[in-house]
């Protein structure tokens, strides 16, 4: 589903991803490994198209994704309904005056009727255990609610693929638990996972393959996940 293609990615001419080749196939969990800098946020991003590839080529689902292919808004519509992004940072996507309509943003913008947005809405919050903030301003929750709340906006456009950059950074472990919990059911029920991580020991059990970048921002491992953190 996923065909990363000999991609390198420069900013302002410094390498922050050197020539990595990746398949991704649906339903898979993976974790993306590396020190910091070694360019796992740039490769997530470059998957939600928030940036181009310097070189080489990211087909989705067969669609090669071009700044021009993104640039054809029912393409790049479709291609967003399929793949959601929860930042590193939630402070960046969440920008509306509550968290009810933050939720109903992405349903909303596919057209969907107020009745289902309404049932959407209410199954996220109820996932992600936020129904009591649904009234609040997303701006002044705690990090680990805002979070919450950036989750449930991404999984109400009801992905294929959901891509996290390291989604436990800075919160409780009880947080971290709910977080780890909801990875595995969001597998379970068919998502592919993609998620950037340093918290390995609250993640037992959620990926199935890990992909290790190195600190010149290549990739050095691909490998089973289990096999991964038992070598390292
Ligand atoms: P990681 O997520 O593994 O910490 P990043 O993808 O954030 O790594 O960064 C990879 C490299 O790109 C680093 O050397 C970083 O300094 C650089 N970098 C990241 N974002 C920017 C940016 N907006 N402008 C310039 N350099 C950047
Ligand atoms: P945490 O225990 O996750 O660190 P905080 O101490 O940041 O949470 O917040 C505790 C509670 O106070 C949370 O319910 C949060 O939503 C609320 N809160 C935090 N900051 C603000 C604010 N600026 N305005 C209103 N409520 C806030």
């Amino acid at each position: 589903m996923i065909e990363i293609n000999n991609i390198t990615f420069e900013y302002n001419g410094l390498k922050a991803i050197d020539n990595i080749s990746i398949k991704i196939e649906k339903g898979e969990s993976i974790a993306i490994i590396g020190p910091n800098g070694s360019g796992k946020s740039t490769f997530l991003k470059i998957l939600n198209a928030l940036i181009f590839p310097s070189s080489g080529d990211y087909i989705f689902n067969g669609e090669k994704i071009t700044p021009s292919s993104m640039n054809n808004q029912i393409f790049s519509k479709k291609f967003h309904k399929k793949i959601g992004f929860v930042f590193q940072n939630s402070d960046s996507q969440l920008f509306c005056s509550s968290v009810y309509d933050e939720i109903a943003f992405g349903p909303r913008q596919m057209g969907l009727s107020e009745i289902d947005v309404k049932r959407r809405c209410e199954d996220c919050l109820r996932l992600l255990n936020i129904e009591d903030l649904k009234d609040r301003v997303p701006f002044n929750l705690s990090g680990g609610e805002k979070k919450r709340v950036a989750i449930a906006c991404v999984l109400s456009s009801n992905p294929e693929v959901i891509v996290l950059d390291e989604p436990m950074n800075g919160l409780d472990p009880r947080t971290k638990r709910f977080f780890r919990e909801l990875l595995i059911k969001l597998n379970q029920s068919g998502k592919t996972v993609i998620c950037a991580t340093h918290d390995f020991e609250y993640v037992k059990d959620v990926f199935k393959r890990a992909i290790v970048f190195s600190k010149n921002h290549r990739i050095i491992r691909d490998d089973h996940y289990d096999k991964v953190i038992n070598d390292s």
